[in-house]
């Protein structure tokens, strides 16, 4: 997918009113932001317009709140679930009881802290609207300046925003003049204010969107080469389709973490208690056979650091070997592997990697994933993380700072990567 989309400089917002889809969706701890990383990438984009002389009118989900702006409540299907498994005569109070908890998320999943950290960032005041298309967002939409900054409620406050239903964005649309989408996180999801919106604005994108796609559209359309994909992670079923249009593009293609024991597994090795998804296995084959087919250098771990739980303080060990024993599971690397793969990685002119190579978050299983940290920030590759869990396991490790690009969308940079349409970037006027 090649993307060339008009930005907030392609077109005059002076004077006019611009609604902003950001992803301000930060994690907190006891009522305080944790991670500023969201507020400050949409810094660029709110200065710009600021700058020249729009009214600036910010929106973005928080987390999955209930639908608390809806005359009816709903509770979700899990918590649904969970009273219907409760004797009848529980589940008339359960219910209330979830209910009444739900309404608390018009607090808990308010966007009001995220107004007053990027009041405190911008270094000018960021109004907070109660709503998102009441009569507060409304008024004081209305009566915003050039130069001024509103920040409306949590979107999905509303059940019409995930349904992308089209009043409800003509809704959001009506407060502004110009559409401006800057959550690349999101952009994944056909949305009210991802995508919706622009069906009533002339819509472009901000500058985070613009570095996400001029960066990997260039990795995957003209890469430096050789081209090196490393892909781990928890789960085939997820990145099937990644590898599967990787294979077309990359020279080496490296499988790492959980994912590989599918591939162990399809080559007739034993895997132990290992994650393996066994309605994959013929999926998995018909891969290895297309990178061959390709002339794809294609990596498998040699060696494992396996343990007898799925839990931190398991018992572990090293093999050396790629069958793991009955009662044992593969949690990481082994060193040989390690060695494998950074020698892969060295010459490399471009590396996209998505997925750690065991469970990173357990210091005993992240030797695996900092040793592929580190061959890839030596390597002196255009270096482009998927966001998520790689993202994470980068920063936490310590070579955030030594990689060319951290991409701030984990599903969003998935299917960027497979090549699939992105419902808030095609949305978007073309240059
Ligand atoms: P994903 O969301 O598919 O990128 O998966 C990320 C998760 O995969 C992380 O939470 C890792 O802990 C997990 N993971 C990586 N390797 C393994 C493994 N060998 N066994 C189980 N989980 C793993």
């Amino acid at each position: 997918m090649t993307y060339n989309k008009k930005s907030v400089e392609d077109i005059d917002v002076s004077g006019k009113k611009v609604l902003v889809r950001c992803d301000f969706n930060v994690p907190f701890k006891d009522g305080v932001i944790t991670d500023t990383k969201r507020i400050v990438g949409a810094l660029p984009t709110i200065e710009y317009l600021v700058g020249h002389g729009a009214a600036v009118i910010l929106c973005s989900h928080m987390g999955r709140p209930h639908n608390v702006f809806n005359a009816e409540l709903k509770l979700s299907k899990k918590e649904i679930k969970k009273i219907d498994e409760l004797p009848e005569n529980e589940r008339e109070a359960a219910t209330a009881a979830a209910l009444e908890k739900a309404k608390g998320d018009i607090t808990k999943l308010s966007l009001k802290p995220v107004a007053e950290k990027l009041s405190e960032l911008l270094g000018k005041p960021v109004q907070m609207a109660s709503d998102v298309v009441g009569p507060d967002a409304k008024a004081k939409a209305g009566a915003l300046k050039c130069g001024e900054v509103l920040l409306i409620e949590n979107v999905r406050f509303h059940a019409e925003e995930e349904k992308n239903d089209p009043a409800f964005a003509k809704e959001l649309a009506s407060m502004a003049e110009i559409y401006v989408n800057d959550a690349f996180g999101t952009a994944h999801r056909a949305h009210a204010s991802t995508a919706g919106v622009a069906d009533y604005l002339p819509a472009v994108c901000g500058f985070l969107i613009e570095k996400e796609i001029s960066i990997m559209g260039k990795a995957l359309n003209d890469p430096e080469r050789p081209f090196v994909a490393i892909l781990g992670g928890a789960k085939d079923s997820d990145k099937i389709g990644v590898i599967n249009s990787l294979i077309e593009k990359v020279d080496t293609l490296i499988i790492g973490g959980g994912m590989a024991y599918t591939f162990f597994r399809a080559l007739g090795n034993s895997t132990g208690t290992s994650i393996c998804e066994e309605d994959k296995l013929d999926l998995a084959l018909e891969l290895i056979k297309k990178a061959k087919d390709r002339g794809v250098n294609f990596l498998l771990p040699v060696d494992n650091i396996i343990g007898r739980e799925y839990k931190e303080d398991t018992t572990f060990m090293r093999i050396y070997s790629d069958s793991i024993p009955d009662g044992w599971m593969g949690l990481d690397i082994g060193e040989k592997t390690q060695e494998l793969f950074a020698k892969s990685i060295e010459g490399a002119g471009t590396v996209v990697w998505n997925g750690p190579m065991g469970v990173s978050e357990w210091e005993n299983f992240a030797s695996g994933t900092r040793a592929v940290a580190r061959a890839v920030a030596e390597s002196g590759a255009v270096s482009i993380i998927g966001g998520g869990d790689s993202a994470a396991a980068v920063e936490q490790l310590g070579f955030a700072d030594k990689m060319t690009h951290i991409s701030t969308g984990g599903g969003a940079s998935l299917e960027f990567l497979e090549g699939l349409e992105l419902p808030g970037i095609a949305c978007l006027q073309d240059k």
